[in-house]
């Protein structure tokens, strides 16, 4: 029998060493061991209190064990937990109709993670492009600093060279357009293009919106050399910018959306809904995941959708959204931020040179904050959608009080 160095309640030096032993040392950890989670806040293992502005990277949506998701888990994880593919189960076809009516209207497949959503929307475009020629390849376009995931194919069009140069061959065919240069857009996608993905908020590149003029040009551009268009909704939708899709609040549709991160309230999920006539370009074994679509994690998600989707909960987000972007945009007016971006609850500020994002971060930290920081002097936060006025000032007021210092 194998012995294991950490019993119940094991204190945070413990977890440090442990995980220097045996954890690849892939994350860079924050010096806290989180016990528990409610609504819009943490509790480490001494019993400290913190205010969560990170939702575990765009997760908790809903906040930290929401009733109607624990309740929907407790209820499935008892009767049924795993089957496969290979049968039906209710929550997963519920899920798929549930998620198709709530955007684009076409076919779902489920998944189990962001980049796995967006490896099917890729194989999508491969497929048919393959469809329609009878050969592979084809050219994909994307966006500068835009984030897509760690898996080969999703690192390929993620156009971050750090991230991407110790793992070459990487998938070809990838062309990287400026953020917000409709011209450059225009020009890069040809008849070769099969695909264009973007992030109408991009989230990991410092929460930059991406102009309307952009993403119709891009509609355009995919219609004019038939391309397909598609969305990745991984960090911005569900909820996060105001609507339930970002999406729905920009002039342009497209033929294929990513989703995962927050759909299943904080269990793990990806999926795909393409439009109705995109819907059938898999066949019979193209794509399958073992997990996909399991039955507590779609009861999950069910539970999740159904607190989200709702005009006066979203239309909160809006009205939240803008005083916490009005409160930063502060920051900029008083010459303590040189800029401020957002829609919804998903917002960043960049501080001037010289002061430190990370510096922040672990002063919140101190004072029972959390938020995360996504460039040297770029900070973001995405509070729990459920978060109250008073919490968004005491985290304004925190800001107001450790920045502008020089
Ligand atoms: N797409 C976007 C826009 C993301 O923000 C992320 C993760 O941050 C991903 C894809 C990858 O998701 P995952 O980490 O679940 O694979």
């Amino acid at each position: 029998m194998t012995s294991e160095s950490i019993t119940k309640g094991a204190d945070l030096d413990t977890l440090r060493s442990v995980d220097e032993s045996y954890c690849m040392p892939t994350y860079k950890r924050l010096p806290i061991s989180v016990v528990r989670g409610e609504g819009a806040y943490l509790w480490d293992d001494k019993g400290k209190q913190y205010l969560d502005f990170f939702s575990g990277i765009a997760v908790c949506n809903i906040g930290h064990c929401h009733p109607a998701v624990v309740e929907a888990v407790r209820e499935q994880v008892g009767q049924l937990i795993h089957v496969s593919n290979f049968f039906y189960t209710e929550p997963a076809i519920r899920l798929c109709e549930k998620f198709s009516k709530s955007a684009l209207g076409g076919k779902v497949f489920l998944c189990n993670s962001g980049a796995e959503s967006v490896e099917c929307a890729i194989k999508i475009a491969r497929k048919r492009n393959y469809s329609k020629t009878g050969e592979g390849g084809g050219r994909i376009v994307v966006v500068e600093r835009a984030f897509h995931g760690r898996t080969l194919g999703a690192l390929s069009i993620t156009p971050q060279p750090e991230k991407q140069e110790p793992f070459h061959p990487l998938h070809e065919g990838v062309d990287v357009v400026k953020r917000d240069d409709p011209n450059a857009l225009e020009a890069a996608i040809t008849d070769e293009t099969i695909g264009v993905i973007v992030e109408p908020v991009q989230g990991e590149a410092g929460v930059h919106v991406l102009s309307d003029e952009f993403l119709s040009t891009a509609r355009a551009g995919c219609d004019k050399h038939d391309a397909l268009l598609i969305f990745d909704e991984v960090q911005c939708g569900m909820g996060r910018t105001g609507t339930l899709w970002a999406y729905q609040q920009t002039d342009v549709i497209p033929d294929v959306m990513t989703s995962a991160k927050a759909l299943a309230g904080g269990l793990p999920i990806g999926a795909v809904v393409a439009r109705k006539e995109m819907g059938d370009v898999f066949a019979l074994g193209d794509h399958a995941s073992t997990f996909a679509g399991g039955p507590v994690i779609a009861a999950a998600a069910l539970a999740a959708i159904g607190v989200t989707d709702d005009e006066e909960f979203l239309s909160n987000v809006r009205d939240l959204g803008k005083y916490f972007g009005d409160g930063l945009e502060r920051f900029v007016n008083d010459g303590k931020a040189t800029d401020a971006r957002g829609r919804g609850l998903m917002r960043a500020f960049d501080l001037p040179e010289g002061e430190s994002a990370s510096e922040l971060v672990m002063k919140g930290i101190e004072e029972g904050i959390l938020f995360n920081a996504v460039g040297e002097q770029t900070v973001r936060f995405l509070p729990p959608l459920i978060v109250e006025k008073e919490e968004i000032d005491r985290v304004l007021e925190f800001v107001d009080l450790n920045i502008g210092r020089g």
